[in-house]
């Protein structure tokens, strides 16, 4: 990794941090690879040849880099030759489906986890109002996938969780394979930040301690049993901090005119990431691209994430 002047160990990465290194295109690889955004050399296989790929300018890119397989080849008795395979630099990565470039799409991503309004966001990156959506939608949907991909365990003796549902409205979710009324449950473990989401299916019948927060279930296709069972959670303490995270993540919901309101997975996911940044004292930005890295890798694709998504203007179910 070559020295820069750019120190990255702050708590909080600035958008001023974002705009020089992103617009320090001979470095600009290194941070992305060192954030987990892109892969690294030696990992990254030519899919011709399987040897290694390496970074290479490009002038006819947006981001003035393409992957390249310089590998000799010999074909039966002709003379070797170089591979010669050329991968786009974005390929397979969270900035695939996007015709912006990197600093905007990196400054929004730190604009938006440090929760500035959209209106300043769309002034400082020159994005319109419609891109700002989407990409807004797109985060959420980060965050809410990658804590639904990794099922943890949470609880245990002398633990608090808190713990809230929230069900997709009528409003597509990206190209929406999630069904109308499905819903996710979310979990919290306050001090370790530990968080669990998972899908419920509708029809599902949902036992719980007397969760009195989940009576609004009843009228929403669920069964809702109240059993006076322990299950993981101690009754007075599961209600009290049901309507803590309840009423805390969704105060925090985007009011401003064209935002998705109400009770959406994504909003809660996002609720989520946020506390659990301030639990563990990360840098949000940081952990922000370090999840983005690992859903979208071209190492190790991953094809149920919603791929025909992209910020061209021609999706319109985003939004309403
Ligand atoms: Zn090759």
């Amino acid at each position: 990794m070559a020295s820069s002047s750019v120190a990255l160990t702050t708590a909080i990465t600035t958008f001023l941090e974002i705009v020089k290194i992103s617009e320090n295109i001979d470095e600009l690889p290194q941070y992305l690879q060192r954030w987990g955004l892109i892969p690294t050399e030696g990992v990254y296989k030519c899919p011709t040849c399987g040897n290694s790929l390496k970074l290479q300018r490009a002038q006819d890119s947006i981001d003035g880099w393409s992957w390249r397989c310089c590998h000799k080849v010999s074909l039966r008795k002709q003379a070797r030759r170089v591979c010669g395979t050329r991968v786009a630099f974005r390929t397979g990565t969270v900035f695939a489906r996007s015709k912006l470039s990197l600093l905007q799409i990196l400054g929004f991503i730190n604009l938006w986890v440090r929760c500035l309004p959209q209106t300043f966001v769309c002034e400082e990156l020159k994005l319109s109002q419609k891109t700002a959506i989407e990409w807004a939608s797109f985060c959420r949907k980060v965050c809410l996938e990658y804590f639904m991909c990794r099922p943890t365990k949470l609880g245990g003796p002398g633990t608090v969780v808190e713990i809230d549902e929230s069900k997709f409205g009528r409003r597509k979710y990206h190209k929406g394979h999630r069904i109308e009324g499905q819903c996710v449950f979310g979990g919290f473990e306050r001090g370790t930040g530990r968080v669990f989401m998972q899908w419920i299916e509708p029809g599902t019948t949902i036992i719980s301690n007397c969760w009195k927060a989940y009576d609004v279930l009843h009228h929403e296709g669920y069964e809702h049993l109240k059993v006076n069972h322990s299950i993981t959670f101690k009754d007075p303490e599961t209600v009290a901090h049901t309507n803590s995270i309840q009423s805390s993540w969704r105060a925090a919901q985007p009011s401003t005119s064209g935002c998705i309101k109400g009770h959406e997975p994504g909003n809660l996911a996002r609720y989520m990431f946020l506390e659990r940044c301030g639990i563990l004292q990360l840098d949000r930005t940081l952990e922000f691209f370090r999840m983005a890295g690992e859903l979208y890798n071209p190492v190790a694709p991953r094809e149920d994430l919603d791929e025909e998504w992209s910020d061209d203007g021609e999706d319109e179910d985003v939004i309403e």
